[in-house]
């Protein structure tokens, strides 16, 4: 099965198979996280989701730190209104391995979920993942849609 890739960074756009639909954080972490996780460069990814909340595409949009590597809700939001997706996603691992969220991530995850609200492309969850576990910003109460 060939799938899909992106044309910008050679990045697989499509889900291998069809996914479950995510009901909460550690469902998203499962899918999403574990492989990220021991990642020892800084990635973000955007996910996009249908409205049953099933992954339909993972983009990545940017690899090293995020405090010098700016993530412009242009690069965020353009593979998700190209998949039509319903809801997104954000998750992006620190790499020594504590997942809590730096100044630079509140600031970046409240200007994405505003974003996504005039777009109709609501940020469901913006997770952070590393070795010593995950941070979730709706379970943190940092998030709503
Ligand atoms: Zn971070």
């Amino acid at each position: 099965m060939s799938a899909a890739r992106c044309p910008a960074c050679g990045h697989v756009l499509a889900a291998e198979a069809p996914a479950p639909s995510l009901r909460c954080s550690a469902e998203a972490f499962e899918a999403l996280g574990e492989r990220l996780s021991r990642c020892r460069q800084e990635r973000f990814l955007v996910v996009a989701l249908d409205a049953r909340n099933r992954i339909i595409a993972r983009h990545l949009v940017a690899v090293g730190s995020l405090s010098t590597c700016v993530v412009h809700p242009r690069e965020v939001f353009s593979p998700l209104v190209r998949r039509h997706a319903a809801a997104a996603l954000l998750v992006h691992n620190h790499p020594s391995g504590d997942p809590q969220p730096s100044p630079e991530d509140r600031v970046l995850t409240e200007r994405l979920a505003d974003a996504g609200r005039l777009l109709g492309i609501p940020i469901l969850d913006h997770l952070i993942v590393g070795r010593e576990g995950y941070h979730s910003f709706r379970d943190a109460g940092g998030i709503c849609s």
